[in-house]
């Protein structure tokens, strides 16, 4: 027997509805990439949502044809967001950070029919359109002034022209939940990128799981400022949790340097904030130099590599900002576990506490968990044993997107992560490494990330990584590479000093290098398999 409750179906067009009619007059600011501040309402936003809606129906877009964005966080790649989906395509969110070979790629994979870019992208379009066939139409994410005198592009026009062309006076279909809503590729530091594509139905759930109170936790008495990129997994929901919320929403645009993010700040009374912990480690330093203090900001989100326990510490006791550390993929939407303490650890000693945060977090509801050993047989919760991270639920990728080979499912349907981790008796989950970063030394595993950690607590440290390298006699030793902070010096010998006594003695490095920087990954990770070629031929004794 079915119930008998009105069956509407999910819809992310539903939000931003939703937003405009009981929170019409809440803000949403961005820095504009061409300059200057935009300001306007949930309202004004939805409008200009369904004026681009109609301009993508004259266009000739139909469900499921995929729209390309090369854009910042800006209200306009947030009208993108809802224009697109509302109308059942598929918004597709490209990372200009790769390189020019994975964008081509990514486009032609996904083929995408119209692409909608920044100014600041203007360059690097004009060398992509002649590889990129599918696209019929280059859109310029700005007003007619910005268009270039002379250009090549198919079909280029600006932005606000398109809509300028549109009345507004539209209202969102309805569809099924499970339409296709947005695509985002992974980094693929190994592979070709692989393309996780997102469903309405997955979509309004993350948004609802991300505002718990024990998740991310969202209010309408927040201002919210994602760091984290609107081109990498949606901005980790927060453009959709925002209005779902009622919450102010602060779009810092191409500005992620830590004098803008913090004067953005400022101005608009951020609350809350999330992103990589690269930004935070910069706008530490930045805040330290200038004896700055925040007037708002009380909480951000720190996830897409682990935090520093340093980090987190310094922010509370220094900035009074708490950090919350998450786990969580692009294909996991991305928010898997956060670390919010449960009411029995409230009492614990601030040290304990503080450890227990330093971990990845517990599962929210909606996505279920467990840790597997070779054999695929699932390992205790007892915060020792650690084995393959394995993840399901509704905001969970089943298959990656025209792929040619199957996803990395288990036959009984749960997504190997490829990480490795331990889960407590209290559930909370702790990434002990990359499955292909973790270093086999002898019969131990040493955790790359614990090193790492340790390493960027030191005064003179910028960046660290940590590698495995051949050694003779244990197969992998720990190789730690550093970054030291411009005007600081430290020795070799000191740095290995500054693990003695902190982490098991076989997990200490065995040796140190110093480097002018460090490579990354497209998404701000340190990029290790780079990494372990440029110490290609390393061995310790
Ligand atoms: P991406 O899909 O590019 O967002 O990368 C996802 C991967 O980033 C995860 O599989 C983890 O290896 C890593 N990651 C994300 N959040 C954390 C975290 N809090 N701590 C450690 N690693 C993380």
């Amino acid at each position: 027997m079915l119930g008998l409750m009105m069956a509407e179906p999910l819809r992310v067009a539903t939000i931003i509805e939703h937003a405009a009619k009981w929170h019409s007059d809440t803000e949403i600011v961005s820095r504009l990439p061409e300059g200057g501040i935009h300001r306007y309402t949930y309202a004004d936003a939805n409008r200009r949502a369904k004026q681009l809606a109609q301009a993508l129906h004259r266009l000739g877009i139909e469900n499921g044809d995929r729209v390309g964005t090369l854009a910042w966080n800006t209200h306009r790649h947030f009208e993108l967001y809802y224009g697109v989906a509302g109308i059942g395509a598929v918004c597709h969110t490209i990372n200009p950070r790769l390189f020019p070979e994975q964008l081509v790629y990514i486009i032609n994979h996904a083929e995408d029919r119209l692409l909608f870019f920044d100014l600041t992208f203007l360059p690097l379009v004009e060398r992509l359109a002649p590889v990129c066939p599918t696209v019929e139409k280059w859109v310029l994410m700005a007003g007619p002034e910005h268009l270039p005198k002379q250009s090549a592009l198919p079909g280029l026009c600006s932005y606000e022209d398109l809509l300028a062309a549109e009345d507004g006076h539209y209202e969102w279909p309805s569809f099924d939940e499970n339409t296709a809503c947005s695509l985002c590729y992974t980094s693929g530091t190994t592979d070709q990128p692989k393309g996780v594509l997102y469903s309405h139905r997955s979509t309004l759930l993350h948004a609802l799981g991300i505002s718990l109170p024990d998740s991310l936790g969202c209010s309408a008495l927040d201002v919210i400022m994602p760091v984290v990129p609107m081109f990498h997994v949606n901005a980790w929901g927060l453009p959709y949790a925002a209005p779902l919320n009622g919450a102010k929403l602060v779009l810092p645009g191409a500005g992620m340097d830590s004098a803008s993010l913090y004067e953005l700040m400022e101005t608009e009374g951020v609350t809350f904030s999330a992103g990589v912990p690269t930004i935070w480690l910069a706008l530490l330093q930045f805040m330290r130099e200038g004896h700055r203090k925040f007037s708002t900001l009380r909480r951000t989100v720190v996830g897409g590599s682990s935090c520093p326990p340093a980090l987190m510490k310094a922010f509370v006791d220094e900035l009074n900002v708490t950090i919350t550390h998450a786990w969580g993929m692009t294909e996991t939407s991305p928010l898997g576990t956060a670390s919010r303490l449960k009411a029995n650890q409230l009492t614990l000693p601030a040290d304990e506490k503080a450890a227990i945060l330093t971990k990845q977090g517990r599962v929210v509801f909606g996505v279920d968990m467990k840790i597997v050993g070779d054999d695929g047989q699932e390992l205790p919760h007892d915060g020792e044993a650690f084995g393959d991270l394995l993840v399901r639920g509704p905001w969970v990728v089943r298959d990656y997107f025209r792929a040619p080979t199957p996803g990395e499912m288990t036959a009984d349907g749960w997504f190997r992560t490829g990480d490795v981790a331990t889960i407590a008796p209290d559930g909370f989950m702790q990434i002990t490494d990359r499955s292909k970063d973790v270093i086999k030394s002898g019969g131990e595993w040493i955790s790359s990330i614990d090193l790492e950690n340790l390493a960027v607590a030191h005064p003179a440290v910028a960046e660290a990584a940590v590698i495995g390298v051949p050694s003779a006699k244990w197969s992998e030793r720990p190789l730690l590479v550093v970054v030291r902070r411009p005007g600081l010096d430290v020795s070799k010998e000191e740095m290995l000093a500054f693990f003695r006594g902190k982490v098991a003695r076989f997990s200490e490095p065995d040796a140190v290098e110093f480097v002018d920087a460090l490579p990354h990954t497209a998404t701000g990770k340190i990029l290790k398999t780079q990494l372990r070629k440029d110490f290609a031929g390393y061995s310790v004794a």
